[in-house]
């Protein structure tokens, strides 16, 4: 079961461009938190943010950075407001961010 009314975790939103996932949560001080994306088309899209430790949860739809790129491992059929497929794939998910936000030019 997700906490999927814990909006602090939402937090891991703030800063992610110098964050390393798995960042720390911000409800259980662990780092065992993700995010994720979803671009549906330009800048629009979906948003989760969660951790495996304490199963805070969150699910937003807007708007999605200019740098992310949806990874081709997640199929967005899959995908719900909670993050159970996103949390199966949290390794990858967590290597994908941190290749797009360590891309990401800085003026
Ligand atoms: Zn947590």
């Amino acid at each position: 079961m997700w906490n999927d009314s814990s909006y602090a975790v939402a937090d891991i939103f703030d800063n992610i461009e110098n964050t390393v996932f798995p960042a720390e949560c911000p409800v259980c001080s662990k780092r065992t938190g993700h995010i994720f994306f979803y671009r549906h088309r330009d800048c629009y899209g979906g948003a989760w943010v969660w951790c495996s430790n304490c199963r805070s949860s969150s699910h937003t739809s807007g708007k999605v950075p200019d740098w992310w790129i949806n990874p081709d491992f997640v199929d967005s059929r899959k995908l719900t407001a909670l993050p159970d497929v996103l949390e199966k794939d949290r390794i990858h998910i967590d290597k994908w961010v941190n290749i797009l936000t360590d891309n990401i030019i800085t003026d």
